[in-house]
């Protein structure tokens, strides 16, 4: 007897799934999985999808009737379900957050299920299809170790140091799963490479292999997701948004430069790590999942040591080229000596100089954004600040205007200090866009580039930026984090990190951990065959551990120190994270909020729950911040912690007054 009602979930930010009449004469084409129209509030035709079907009518209420299905929708299976509803479970998201962003072309499904006409990437596949290139001994032995640990393992990890053939290894698992008729998902962290490597996959794959991530057309976009669904695209390469697509069989995930921090979604919800969450849905598939860093996470590699994940390390670059040499340029002398100029150290000067007058190119590395993070005034300290967001202003020479970085909100730059009245109001710390300024001083007659969220606004202009460099176009590249990973640069051989203290600084447990990634990540870039690379890193604490250890390339030792310190302070791999966030329009209800569901959530976990503290940006956009942290020990079972949260959570929204009340949850932030 075939079931009479659907629970169907709505990409609709609500608790739970609701319940509809499957009408007679559809019913062989409802199951979970399918997608569906149905009546939902004012709209008539909402897209829903199925997650059970009954025979249990609903109490209390009659239920609507499913209108139609979506046609093409075969594609949706039990396997994107399953995967929705884990994502919506772990990270503490509602089923139609997580849906709402499985489905982006949801409206397009519906108002135009006609199927467009296929775009036609051909032009830009490569006319001739062309073999992987040959393994050398030891990458042909760690693809063949890969291969093997996936006998009993889901999940590998591949430590290979920058240009060490990782994206070789990973040519040869996708042609082997190509071969077998299954599907592949290659991650990376950021659109911008995504348009480095398609090119170099298409070469091997032409249109067996395409490309997903937000900045496509809706219906290029479509086209993929069509195509994922039905099989006929055996790989996809895509940011981690491409977890979502509705893939048929999928054998394998590589998730390359794992250990990425952008592969964690902040906002909106769902808040998930792609890396994660990627080990999921292998196992939903029946598949395996490949993690790739030079610099693996800590959390990874203690898992790999600890036999959880295969472990393969690939320690040489191919074709022997050295690692570059790894010198510290101590910035304390700068006023001593007279030597520096500017921001920049005689040593790097030096360097930079010879670079260019042998033609090769430099690198400058800096990682922050804007002419200049702040104003301040040089008489009594004052600093302009947000008043919507407490953080300070940006200046922006360009505009001439002083903004803010979370609301956007702009004002004109103070012509005395509304403190003490002085006009020493001067600009402090150093941008991409104030080196850019100083080097073209500096070296009038070098060809110069700036790679940031500024410059990069533009479809394609990274890449554009990107292949000038890498053409020899350009001389010298200043950039952030954007430069770090993807290409190889033939005539690169310096590469400059002008402030290495304000990574180690920055407030964070992973700042130690992220800062000597940044830096062996940049540093990747320099240095070919016959021309070993330099690196100068600029700092006040030449003494640092973390740059001791990059001094030396010594990951496992970095890794070792860091997990050492993680576990005595009780961070991530040996606690697992949940932050939750409550925002208030108006403070004292939020200090009372935030107080109160700290004492409830206390009655359960006592000493695992820290806070609440305002963050450092306590004010954004009008609601004021506070977090608590929940620090699980391994003894708690976190899916019980999280109904309980979960619980806490709804009982305090549902207090009178709380109409401007906001709480979610962040579980494993990064
Ligand atoms: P990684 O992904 O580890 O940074 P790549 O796979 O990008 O390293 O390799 C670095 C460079 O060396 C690339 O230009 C790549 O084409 C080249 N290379 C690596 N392995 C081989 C190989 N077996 N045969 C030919 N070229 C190779
Ligand atoms: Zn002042
Ligand atoms: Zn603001």
């Amino acid at each position: 007897m075939s079931n009479a009602f659907a629970d169907i979930i709505l990409p609709v930010a609500v608790a739970g799934s609701y319940t509809y009449g499957i009408p007679p004469g559809i019913h062989d084409e409802i199951q979970r999985g399918t997608l569906v129209t149905v009546p939902f509030g004012q709209s008539k035709s909402s897209m829903g999808l199925v997650i059970n079907t009954h025979n249990t009518p609903p109490t209390g209420f009659m239920p609507k009737e499913i209108t139609g299905v979506i046609p093409l929708q075969t594609a949706l299976n039990e396997r994107i379900t399953d995967f929705i509803l884990w994502v919506s479970d772990y990270y503490m998201a509602l089923p139609g957050e997580v849906m709402k962003a499985a489905i982006p072309s949801a409206d397009d499904l519906v108002s135009s299920s006609v199927p467009r006409k296929k775009r036609s990437s051909a032009n830009s596949i490569a006319a001739e299809i062309i073999p992987p290139a040959e393994l050398n001994a030891l990458q042909n032995e760690a693809y063949t170790g890969v291969k093997e640990l996936f006998n009993d393992h889901e999940v590998v990890l591949l430590r290979g140091v920058t240009s060490s053939g990782k994206t070789e290894i990973y040519i040869h698992l996708i042609s082997e799963q190509l071969a077998m008729g299954r599907q592949v998902l290659y991650m990376l962290p950021e659109i911008a490479l995504t348009t480095q490597i398609i090119e170099r996959l298409q070469k091997h794959f032409g249109a067996a292999i395409g490309v997903y991530h937000s900045r496509l057309t809706p219906a290029a976009r479509q086209d993929v997701w069509r195509r994922a669904g039905n099989g006929s695209l055996g790989a996809v390469l895509g940011v981690r948004s491409s977890l979502f697509l509705p893939f048929k069989d999928l054998g394998l995930i590589i998730v390359d430069e794992e250990h990425d921090s952008s592969y964690k979604q902040y906002d909106p919800a769902p808040r998930y790590h792609a890396r994660d969450a990627a080990m999921m849905l292998s196992r939903i598939h029946g598949g395996v999942t490949l993690l790739g860093s030079a610099t693996p996470s800590v959390e990874s590699y203690h898992n790999a040591t600890s036999g959880r994940y295969g472990l393969v390390e690939l320690t040489a670059r191919y074709g022997d080229v050295k690692m570059p040499e790894m010198i510290i340029a101590d910035t304390r002398s700068h006023g001593k000596k007279k030597k520096a100029v500017s921001h920049f150290s005689s040593r790097l000067l030096d360097a930079v100089g010879e670079a260019l007058a042998k033609g090769e190119q430099v690198i400058l590395f800096q990682n922050r954004r804007g002419f200049s993070p702040y104003l301040m005034c040089s008489d009594c300290g004052w600093v302009p600040r947000c008043t919507n967001c407490s953080v300070s202003y940006t200046y922006h020479k360009s505009a001439g205007k002083m903004k803010c970085h979370y609301c956007g909100k702009s004002e004109a730059l103070p012509g005395v200090c509304p403190e003490c009245g002085s006009t020493a109001v001067t600009t402090r710390g150093f941008g991409t866009e104030k080196i850019e300024e100083e080097i073209r001083l500096l070296y009038p007659s070098a060809t110069v580039a700036r790679m940031d969220q500024d410059t990069t606004k533009r479809r394609n202009a990274a890449s554009q930026i990107l292949s000038a460099f890498a053409g020899g176009a350009t001389d010298i590249l200043i950039g952030t984090q954007m430069i770090s990973k993807g290409l190889d640069f033939e005539k690169l051989t310096v590469v400059g990190i002008l402030d290495a203290d304000s990574m180690l600084w920055f407030p964070d447990f992973r700042a130690f951990e992220r800062s000597f990634q940044l830096i062996e990540q940049v540093s990747g870039r320099a240095g070919r065959r016959d021309r070993r690379g330099t690196v100068i890193i600029q700092t006040a604490d030449p003494s640092h551990i973390i740059l001791r250890q990059v001094l030396k390339h010594d990951y496992k030792a970095m890794c070792r120190t860091q997990l050492e310190e993680r576990e005595l302070f009780g961070y991530p791999p040996f606690t697992k994270i949940i932050r939750i966030v409550i925002r208030h329009r108006d403070i004292d209800e939020l200090n009372l909020s935030s107080a109160r569901l700290a004492e409830k959530l206390r009655e359960h976990l006592g000493k695992f729950v820290l806070g609440p503290e305002f963050p450092a940006v306590m004010q954004v956009q009008k609601w004021y911040i506070k977090t608590l942290l929940i620090k699980l020990g391994k003894e708690l079972s976190a899916s019980r912690v999280k109904e309980m949260i979960r619980k806490a959570m709804e009982a305090e929204l549902k207090m009178p007054r709380q109409g401007m009340l906001r709480i979610h949850a962040d579980v494993d932030p990064q």
